[in-house]
């Protein structure tokens, strides 16, 4: 029996700071909770379910007539901490030992965010007694207040906050059933695997498509056991399915997230997410690209703003033309095009607004999408688009050289890359000799699943 009590409401809004409102994050994470909480089969109650004020005495009352005054009770208080330190702590009763409060925590640990530490807390005037009323006030049931984060971290908990926070639910929700060695399922979709009878990494591996130490890396195994219900991250090898047309601003200025958000109709966390910003701090002349779905574009939209275009199956040139009210000529000027052959997914620009900016602007450096691999460094990447580890970190306003597999990087590639046409009779291996490189190099950069090639098909080396 689960008491989810999502913290603060109606007029107290807890902590707030960088676009985050405590309360409405708490219920966030306490809505979803109580979903996962129903579809797992376990009796869930929230203590609210709106924004609503709930003073102490309301809201003991809730947790204790829920369920009774029964000690196989667990309240979980969902907060967000501010006071600028960085990371999850979990608060647990002194009539209760930490067993539950370190399993949250170990489980949030695996989401990537960091872990500060799991404490009880004494009432100065009765040392007895412990110092939060949620602990204090609904003996004899197991109480711990989750505090995910904090919302004026100087570090890196408010864009992992505001895009990570039901990984940081699902992680409580995990380890509670495991502290009740209850069966759990992860989410449905979620790229999951959970370990059965007779599984091996190798087994899996072989399932999943990806090998054993992709495998290992993305959960952080330094081993080869595996313990039945174990759940694993499934690799994420392939580029995410795109839309297929994103906007491209470039920063001014005196602009900021918050503006342009604001001009293009979307928020600040979807531009963080879609950028894959790791802070909400821009550099003028940074591009940032903006979802197509939500660009409407501003009444005084600078020229020189493209669309990309991603190349879908049985598009060409002249269709894609017409589409965008240019003409042939002008989309290969614009993308530097020496021929008018296209390959599935090569991204092109398309004149935003449908006509060509009259004299080119400075060369905008060309990108490419690149998704992190295990065994990746920025180093290595770096030196294999001929690039160097600073235009990456600049490129994705990175701070740190940590990468994680599966991370979308832009690789800044300042001259046109060779590209090679593929003709009759040709193959990977020849070509790769020839341009002296490795046939996995080339499938990398063109993001080959197979060996196969199509004459004609246009090949970055
Ligand atoms: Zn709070």
């Amino acid at each position: 029996m689960i008491v989810i009590d999502a913290g603060h409401g109606g007029s107290d809004s807890g902590a707030v700071g960088n676009g985050i409102i405590e309360k409405d994050l708490n219920l966030e994470i306490s809505q979803y909770m109580a979903n996962r909480f129903q579809e797992l089969g376990v009796p869930v109650t929230m203590t609210r379910t709106t924004d609503e004020t709930l003073n102490p005495t309301d809201r003991v009352n809730r947790i204790m007539n829920a369920y009774g005054a029964n000690p196989n009770v667990i309240v979980i208080s969902n907060h967000i901490n501010a006071g600028g330190g960085d990371g999850a702590e979990v608060i647990y009763a002194l009539r209760n030992n930490s067993t539950l409060a370190d399993m949250i925590l170990s489980e949030i640990a695996k989401t990537g965010q960091n872990i500060r530490r799991a404490y009880q807390r004494r009432l100065p005037s009765d040392p007895s007694k412990d110092y939060y009323f949620i602990q204090r006030e609904t003996s004899p049931t197991q109480a711990v207040t989750v505090e995910y984060g904090f919302l004026d971290s100087p570090l890196d908990d408010v864009t992992q906050l505001k895009n990570f926070s039901d990984d940081y639910a699902e992680a409580v929700v995990k380890a509670v059933m495991q502290y009740r060695r209850l069966p759990y399922t992860p989410p449905e979709g979620a790229n999951v695997y959970v370990v059965k009878s007779g599984d091996s990494l190798w087994s899996i591996a072989r399932s999943l498509n990806v090998t054993v130490e992709e495998l290992k890396a993305a959960n952080n195994l330094s081993n080869n056991l595996l313990t039945i219900g174990q759940v694993l991250r499934i690799p994420q090898m392939e580029e995410p399915p795109t839309t297929g047309e994103y906007v491209v601003y470039t920063v001014k200025a005196g602009d900021s997230l918050y503006s342009i958000a604001r001009n293009y109709n979307t928020t600040v966390s979807e531009l963080v997410d879609f950028n894959n910003l790791s802070s909400t701090s821009l550099s003028i002349g940074q591009q940032i690209l903006i979802p197509s779905e939500v660009a409407i574009p501003p009444v005084e939209q600078p020229s020189g703003d493209y669309l990309i275009y991603r190349v879908q199956s049985g598009d060409n040139l002249y269709a894609i033309a017409r589409r965008y009210n240019t003409t042939v000529n002008e989309l290969m000027s614009i993308n530097n095009l020496s021929s008018n052959l296209l390959s599935l997914g090569q991204e092109i620009r398309v004149p935003a607004d449908g006509q060509v900016p009259t004299e080119p602007s400075v060369p905008s450096p060309n990108y490419i999408d690149y998704i992190v691999k295990s065994g990746d460094n920025l180093y290595a990447i770096a030196r294999r688009y001929n690039t160097t580890v600073n235009d990456i970190l600049n490129a994705n306003n990175l701070s740190s050289n940590s990468l994680s597999i599966g991370q979308r990087l832009r690789i800044p590639v300042s001259d046109t890359p060779t590209t090679y046409v593929v003709k009759s009779g040709d193959n990977l291996y020849a070509i790769a000799r020839e341009f002296n490189t490795t046939v996995a190099s080339i499938k990398n950069k063109n993001g080959l699943k197979t060996n196969n090639l199509s004459i004609g098909q246009i090949l970055i080396i």
